[in-house]
């Protein structure tokens, strides 16, 4: 192989599985991905894709903008967010549609058929399940050692192991109070449902292939969404609250027991069907476990020499603008154009400051209105509380994150480079 730039990914979601996918392209580059699981398999359900994540695929390539409907996903004809509380009980408090702009908003796909479809085809040498990173020695190149003990020699990490990255922790140092990720106290439960089931119990109103739709219901203290994923045959259906006050009980945990009393209290007063959903999909067994959501302190740098991180371990967030794994598209958009423009592993280091330089004031951004985003959505916000006046343009907290030109910031990050390029030459 006439390979100039060896680049190891460590970690295989959708942040090192969408690089993976947009560097293969390039014949100068001698890309492994290394998984610490023994298989190269995502654990969650379903994800909402947003049309900045879809343009980032398309301009990856047509092939990563196929897995999303090779893996069924299902285009939501818009977003509308209800309150399902106070005086407004029942009215659209806010809500989106695809015809507003005529561009998509987002699809849902289910994780495991999108990673699936992002990895077909990738040579099976250069993809390394069972390899759990555990330290880098750097001496000219790096040198990354796994728990089997076996190593691997390389120019570039792209950390994209997640949000207890090992790789964040080498780049900030373990004493940064950024390098590990804090509790924001709110949890999630999802269940997946046949369609047939789920449209019987919430009606066809609220569960229509034809005019599908992502539903949120802003409750007291909760939240309440449905989507429909895989071609429409499944339903996602999901509850979330915060419990920061109990914050010192729960500030090191990542799972919460949920009793179905507790479940009942928080959600008995929606209006029907949804508590009648939430009755018949949640309380027939007595507890259920919910996860904890954490999200990252805003990391000073995503980059050091030779090492940069992406997706989760770069910018984990909390979920309530559905943001995480879209940024981690757009990172693998960024990095790839980067990586490609490079022709040695010195340039590639001009490479990483520059996805250092666009990525982190919009990724940081993201996590921060998603936090706040979560308070106005589980009606805890002092500021807007329940009043459906106060919702009027609630949707506009997204524009900055879909309506982005993708195009104009893979652009941007392309002449920051040739600039970069430049400065090097003449040094
Ligand atoms: C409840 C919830 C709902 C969400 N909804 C949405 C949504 O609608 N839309 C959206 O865009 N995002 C959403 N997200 C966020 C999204 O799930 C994540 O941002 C995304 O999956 C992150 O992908 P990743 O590849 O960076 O990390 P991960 O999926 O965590 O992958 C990291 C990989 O690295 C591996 N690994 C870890 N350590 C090592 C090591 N030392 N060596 C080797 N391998 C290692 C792990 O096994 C794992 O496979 C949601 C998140 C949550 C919690």
């Amino acid at each position: 192989m006439n390979s100039s730039i060896r680049i190891a990914i460590v970690g295989g979601g959708v942040a090192g599985a969408s690089l993976l996918h947009a560097l293969v392209k390039f014949s100068h580059l001698d890309v492994h991905i290394f998984e610490s699981a023994s298989e190269f398999k995502e654990a969650g359900m379903a994800f909402g894709l947003a049309r900045n994540a879809q343009a980032a695929l398309q301009l990856i390539g047509p092939s990563a903008a196929q897995c999303l409907e090779r893996a069924g996903a299902v285009p939501m004809r818009g977003v509308r967010l209800m309150l399902a509380r106070g005086e407004g009980a029942g009215s659209i408090a806010d809500e989106t549609n695809e015809t507003d702009q005529g561009k998509r908003l987002t699809s849902i796909v289910h994780r495991a058929a999108f990673l699936k479809e992002l990895l077909a085809g990738i040579p099976q040498n250069q993809m390394h399940a069972s390899k759990r990173l555990e330290k880098v020695d750097q001496n000219g190149s790096l040198t990354l050692h796994f728990t089997d003990g076996t190593t691997h020699e390389c120019d570039i990490l792209v950390g994209a192991d997640g949000i207890h990255s090992a790789v964040r922790k080498l780049i900030l140092g373990e004493n940064d109070v950024a390098a590990v990720p804090r509790n924001s106290g709110g949890w999630f439960l999802m269940t997946l449902q046949p369609f047939d089931k789920a449209q019987e119990i919430l009606g066809k109103e609220l569960v229509d292939i034809e005019n599908a739709r992502e539903y949120g219901w802003i409750g007291q203290n909760a939240f309440l969404m449905h989507n429909i994923l895989s071609d429409g045959e499944l339903v996602q259906f999901a509850i979330a609250s915060n419990d920061s006050e109990n914050k010192s009980e729960s500030l090191d945990r990542w799972q919460r027991i949920v009793s179905v009393d507790e479940i009942k209290q928080l959600f008995q007063d929606y209006p029907s069907p949804l508590n009648k959903a939430v009755d018949e999909l949640l309380c027939n067994q007595p507890e259920h476990k919910a996860l904890y959501l954490w999200e990252h302190p805003k990391a000073p740098t995503y980059v050091s020499g030779p090492m940069c991180i992406t997706g989760d371990a770069a910018h984990s967030t909390t979920p309530w603008q559905g943001s995480g794994g879209g940024m981690s598209i757009e990172d693998s958009l960024i990095l790839s154009t980067l990586f490609g423009r490079a022709k040695t592993p010195t340039e590639a280091l001009t490479a990483l400051k520059v996805y250092d330089r666009v990525r982190r004031p919009r990724t940081q951004q993201i996590v921060e209105s998603s936090r706040v985003t979560g308070d106005m959505i589980m009606g805890r916000s002092e500021e807007i509380g329940l009043d459906p006046k106060k919702f009027g343009s609630f949707m506009s907290r997204w524009d900055f994150i879909i309506d982005i030109d993708m195009e104009k910031h893979r652009d941007e990050a392309l002449q920051m480079m040739e600039a970069g390029l430049k400065e090097q030459s003449t040094m």
